[in-house]
Order: structure tokens, then sequence, then C-alpha cells
């Protein structure tokens, strides 16, 4: 299921519905994560935004849709219930982290945001291997009009009902492509997490109570 990526010092782990079966996310007991026991966590408290971090240091971060670090000790998370979790990792350095991103932020621009991040520390874009992990998929992410004019006219799928299906992985990988970002380093998991109900909680499917699933990156060098 995880994508082979050039730093084979890089760790991602995405812990489905299997794994992870407690609803309050806030109450999340980090000991379930027992692997990482001797490392710390570095936790965006998400808000749909375009913000990321990047910290050497374990903590929460307020307003934040990714975390970005350069420290082996540090892991960087992400809870997604629907919403792509994109992992970057360089392919030799020990820099990594995740976006949190949905509809909202995509069209926000947080992956721009990233690349510029990228580029400030002075990193090349293409270098930078990506994982998109599951996500809602084209099979069922489905908007209506007052927000179609937010998405690129190539990802809609209009429906008779009046309502568009938007494949969100496709605009995430164009964009990522036309920042410079390189092709060949970008993974899509195919999974839609409406779709496979064993294995993924999802927002849209199961309303504001679900559960969320959980992404980390760490490195083990
Ligand atoms: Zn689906």
């Amino acid at each position: 299921m995880f994508p082979k990526i050039s730093n084979k010092t890089i760790k991602i782990k995405f812990f489905s519905k299997k794994f992870f079966i407690q609803n309050n996310i806030d109450k999340l007991d980090l000991s379930l994560f027992k692997e990482f026991d001797q490392k710390h966590f570095l936790i965006p408290k998400q808000t749909h935004s375009k913000n990321i971090f990047f910290s050497n240091s374990p903590g929460q971060i307020d307003n934040c849709d990714g975390v970005f670090t350069s420290n082996p000790r540090v892991v960087c998370f992400i809870k997604v219930a629907d919403c792509m979790p994109i992992f970057f990792a360089h392919k030799s350095i020990s820099f990594y982290g995740v976006v949190h991103a949905g509809w909202k932020g995509l069209t926000k621009g947080i992956l721009k945001g990233t690349s510029i991040f990228f580029t400030e520390h002075k990193l090349k874009l293409n270098e930078i291997d990506i994982y998109i992990g599951p996500s809602i998929q084209k099979c069922c992410f489905e908007v209506s009009k007052d927000i179609i004019d937010k998405f690129p006219s190539w990802s809609i799928r209009p429906k008779k009902s009046g309502k568009f299906m938007v494949n969100l992985q496709k605009i995430a990988y164009e964009e990522l492509k036309s920042i410079g970002f390189d092709k060949k380093r970008i993974k899509i998991n195919s999974d839609c997490s409406f779709c496979k109900k064993n294995n993924y909680y999802s927002y849209r499917r199961d309303g504001e109570k679900t559960g969320r699933m959980i992404g980390v990156i760490t490195s083990e060098a």
C-alpha cells in the first residue's frame, strides 16, 4: 500500500479504520502509536487553511494544515476523513512533512505555499517525493453549483441531478506538476475513503461524528 520512495530512511504510515477505532480525536492516545515511542509528534490543529509550519521540536500548532521537520526524532502527523493526506520527503536528506488538503485547502493554495516553503529552504522541488494517501475520489466527491467555479473545468463531470463530480487527486497532481514538482515522484493511492467503508472513515458518508484516519511521516535516520 505504501509507495517506494527514494529516501530509504523515511517511513510513511497511514492508520486506517481497522487500526484506529477511536472517534474523539481530541482525546487521541498517542501511546497507540507504540512503534514511535522514542519519538515526538508535531501535530497541526487543522482548520482547512493554507498554513504550513516547520519545526524541529514537537508540539501542537494552532490554525495549521501542514507540518514539516528535518529532525528525525519528530513524527509529522495529520488526521483526515476524505481530505487528502499529502506526504512530502526529500529524496536524500532528512526533510519531510505532511499536508492536509481538502477542496478548501487546495483552492486556498496550500500546495503552492508548500512549494514556496521548500524553495525558501533551498530545496529543489524535483528532488521531493510525494505521496497522496487514501481520500475521497472522483466517484464520490460531489459538489453543488455554488462552488463549482473554484475548480478547473477539466476536473468536473456534471451529473443529471444538477450536481457535479470533482477529481481532487487530479487537481492536486496537475498543480504539483505545474509548480515544479517531478511527476515521476508523485504517487497517488487509488482507494476512495467513501467507497471503502470497511477500511476508511468518511466525513461525507458518515457525517461530523465520524472517526479520523491518521497519517504520519518520520525518518529512521
Ligand atoms: Zn468513491
